[in-house]
């Protein structure tokens, strides 16, 4: 018998559903979710010494690929110099320089270990520094697992079509007002009937857990008016998007600033960590220079902040963005070609190095839209890959990676490969 289906077999009368996250049981696309043993530069193995391509990235984190050099050796240099201090090192002192320098809006940061924590502190950040109670999210945004978020959320919930969540009460839920991505006349209209309630718009500025959805020509700049004129504070959820879509984030590609960013994923390299920063007029709200609480045992652990360093530094030093969207362009050309030709109804929402094949004609603008996507058709695909040692998210609501220890061999395999998966479908 396989080994990964013995091992998920242990592991679910272990954890539930056999998984520490719950879209990693593979349960959107059927089969035995892979287990993994090993990885490295853009590979992975799983626990049969199977080898995929990987595009998954650990979700994408893993920019610099699996076990990049540089940032295993700083990990190992620190880990014989202790694990975690609970008192300030050197070391987020440097990141939080390197992030202030970067983030085109940050000017002050607070590291917390992962993106749910930064969103959950940002969004209490922002009521207390407003005095107001209301959300603003968009449908099929993923901001975490907080409960004022968690309110028609992407990403897993979408992909195990999980309405809302048992556990959050509905006076929490009722907070968060939801909205179609891409809708600012839907933004406009709620602001005309709330006023001066509302205390953030929260958006993933390309959203990424509905899949690959870039904001329209307008939206983010709309949402920036919209919120200076009524006294709101604007958030942008960067966990995905900082240092992926460039150096200074969405913010900077889009050149729009919010008051507050969230961060996570490639700030940590691969390690647990997340941060959230803006002005230093709101950040100074925190405790304890403010009243606003938020803290952390295991927050600035050094590990962590040395992975963030070292990747960063990479990032500034060989500046491969130009190389990862051409890389990235030429695999969505190859896929989109070999659908085409086989007469599959698909469309692909790149933006640099991320993307994500939705099974419809088109366009996809937001959750409604994406929802189209031919469900069955995406499992079959994926498993088809999966197969032939291709690894991607396996969830459609979700986006595929690349890093930059992807390969110009890497895409022509992969799109070789696919072409011989589509031929069954
Ligand atoms: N925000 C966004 C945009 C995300 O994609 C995610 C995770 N996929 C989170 C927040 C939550 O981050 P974490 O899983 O580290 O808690």
């Amino acid at each position: 018998m396989n080994l990964n289906r013995v091992l998920h077999e242990q592991a679910r009368n272990l954890m539930p559903g056999g998984v520490s996250s719950p879209v990693r049981a593979f349960k959107a696309v059927g089969g035995d979710p892979i287990i993994v043993q090993k990885a490295l530069g853009s590979r992975i193995w799983d626990v049969e010494g199977k080898e995929y391509i990987d595009y998954l990235c650990s979700w994408g984190p893993l920019i610099l690929g699996h076990a990049h050099p540089r940032v295993v050796s700083a990990i190992k240099r620190q880990a014989e110099l202790g694990l975690s201090y609970g008192l300030t090192n050197v070391h987020e002192i440097e990141l939080a320089k390197l992030v202030v320098e970067l983030m085109p809006s940050v000017e002050m940061v607070r590291f917390v270990s992962s993106g749910t924590e930064a969103t959950m502190s940002a969004i209490r950040l922002a009521r207390g520094y407003t005095g107001r109670k209301y959300v603003i999210k968009f449908d099929g945004c993923y901001h975490g697992h907080v409960d004022s978020l968690l309110v028609k959320a992407g990403s897993g919930v979408a992909t195990l079509a999980i309405p809302g969540t048992p556990g959050i009460p509905e006076e929490i839920a009722n907070l968060t007002i939801v909205l179609p991505y891409n809708n600012l006349e839907a933004v406009k209209e709620t602001f005309e009937k709330y006023q001066d309630q509302i205390a953030c718009i929260i958006v993933e500025p390309v959203a990424g857990n509905m899949g690959v959805v870039p904001p329209e020509k307008g939206f983010l700049e709309g949402l920036r008016e919209i919120t200076l004129k009524y006294g709101a504070l604007l958030i942008f959820d960067e966990v995905i998007t900082n240092f992926r879509l460039s150096l200074g984030g969405a913010q900077e590609y889009y050149g729009v600033q919010p008051d507050i960013t969230c961060m996570g994923k490639i700030l940590g390299g691969g390690m647990p960590l997340g941060a959230y920063g803006g002005k230093k007029e709101i950040m100074e709200k925190v405790a304890p220079e403010g009243p606003v609480y938020q803290a952390g045992t295991l927050s600035g652990n050094p590990l962590s902040m040395v992975a963030g360093i070292e990747t960063l530094k990479e990032l500034i030093e060989t500046k491969p963005y130009e190389r990862l969207r051409k890389l990235t362009q030429r695999l969505t050309s190859g896929i989109s070609e070999i659908l085409s030709r086989k007469g599959i109804a698909h469309t692909i929402n790149q933006v640099e190095s991320m993307f994500t094949v939705f099974f419809t004609e088109g366009p996809v603008k937001d959750y409604e839209s994406a929802k189209r996507s031919d469900l069955d058709t995406f499992a079959k695909f994926f498993r088809a890959l999966l197969e032939r040692g291709i690894l991607f998210s396996p969830a459609q609501f979700e986006a595929w990676f690349l890093s930059v220890a992807h390969t110009d061999a890497d895409v022509d395999l992969t799109l070789e490969r696919i072409e011989d998966a589509v031929r069954g479908l």
